[in-house]
């Protein structure tokens, strides 16, 4: 871990090193939709789950250089303005669901509550697809909820995980790398030396990996050194409890 990385200043590198090899950046939504989809591509997409002022910062780096991505809100972080913004601003706003693990398992619940908010969210933006939250304190798994219904009940497009193949066995050989752990090294990824965004940006610039599927944590990335620092107090913190639940329920 080099707690040096993930500022925004690494961010912006790694989208100008993609946008001068010529990869076009596409928001879920658009990743699914494509009939034809371009040579070189990232489907870009967050997850926020905490601190939606990152977020912002994050979408207006990529709106400056013209680049889409999508955005997963969950209830918590849902700004009705700021999600319209976003979304004028050529962003996917999609629902970051965390509703069985609310719902303690109760698929019937789970299903009303999703219902529910997916509603609230479409009061002020389409929403085209959804992501389920690894909830670290529930023994449930959210994307369980989809045991006896489907995106499409709910006119949806997708699900970020459900519905993407990743992987370089898989027919588009779709290479998914996140920064959860403060490293992009991902497991099943096939290129698990990247590491650090330097390493990232080497990965695209040797055009080895024309197909990426990138998740980048706003409330990870900090504008500076400093404010980076802290937040790896914070997430350093975070592991330990994730950790201490994950032995609980085993
Ligand atoms: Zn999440």
């Amino acid at each position: 871990m080099n707690i040096f990385d993930y500022t925004f200043e690494a961010y912006e590198s790694l989208l100008d090193a993609a946008l001068a090899a010529g990869y076009a950046f596409l928001p879920v939504c658009e990743y699914l939709r494509a009939d034809d989809l371009p040579d070189r591509f990232v489907v870009l997409r967050h997850d926020v789950d905490r601190r939606p002022a990152n977020a912002t910062r994050m979408a207006a780096l990529e709106s400056h250089r013209d680049v889409a991505a999508t955005y997963y809100l969950r209830t918590a972080t849902f700004d009705p303005e700021t999600a319209r913004a976003m979304a004028e601003r050529g962003h996917e706003i999609g629902y970051h669901y965390e509703d069985l693990a609310h719902e303690e398992g109760d698929l019937g619940a789970a299903r009303r509550r999703f219902e529910r908010n997916l509603e609230a969210f479409r009061e002020h933006v389409p929403v085209e697809t959804v992501c389920a939250h690894g909830s670290p304190l529930s023994p449930h798994a959210n994307t369980d909820m989809w045991e006896r219904c489907s995106p499409a009940d709910f006119d949806l497009r997708g699900e970020a995980y459900r519905s993407i193949d990743v992987g370089p066995g898989t027919p588009g050989g779709l290479r998914y790398l996140s920064d959860t752990g403060r490293t992009w090294r991902t497991p099943g990824s096939g290129i698990e030396r990247v590491a650090t965004t330097d390493d990232l940006v080497r990965a695209i610039e040797s055009g080895a990996y024309p197909r990426l599927y990138l998740l980048a944590h706003p409330c990870r990335w900090a504008g500076g050194t400093l404010e980076l620092a802290s937040r790896v107090a914070w997430d350093l913190g975070a592991e330990s409890a994730k950790f201490a639940v994950g032995k609980l329920y085993g």
